[in-house]
């Protein structure tokens, strides 16, 4: 299996938590292919789920999703999987709108829900 250059940040919020798990589980062996980070327990939960190594930044709303919008802005994550969660607000919604944000200036796939997360996993563009 050839090990692809590429970073992945993976993100969820809570009530979305067992859904980037389970999204993992399904797609372990493309992400095994790839360097993976994410915010503090969604990392934890998919490096537990997975047996994958899963770089761990800071708990989301302890600046996680900050520390990962940092590394896009340094070119060092190249696609975001980020679970967020639609129906309930969260205390950390400006550090969210911002990595939204960084996303979008860098120009890299972000992928905010499971539909998207699977055409962009299997994208050409991402071999
Ligand atoms: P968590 O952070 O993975 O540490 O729960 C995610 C978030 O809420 O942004």
């Amino acid at each position: 299996m050839k090990k692809q250059t590429k970073t992945i940040a993976l993100i969820a919020h809570d009530n979305k938590k067992a859904a980037i798990v389970n999204w993992a589980l399904k797609n372990k062996e493309t992400l095994a292919k790839y360097d993976l980070c994410g915010t503090g327990t969604t990392a934890k939960l998919i490096a537990e789920a997975t047996d994958l190594k899963v770089k761990r930044y800071l708990s989301g709303p302890w600046g996680g999703d900050q520390q990962i919008g940092a590394k896009v802005a340094e070119k060092k994550i190249d696609m975001v999987i980020f679970f967020w969660d639609p129906l309930e607000s969260q205390p950390h919604d400006p550090d969210v709108k911002a990595l939204l944000r960084i996303a979008v200036v860098y120009d890299i796939p972000i992928a905010t829900n499971r539909a998207t997360a699977d055409y962009v996993i299997h994208s050409e563009l991402l071999k």
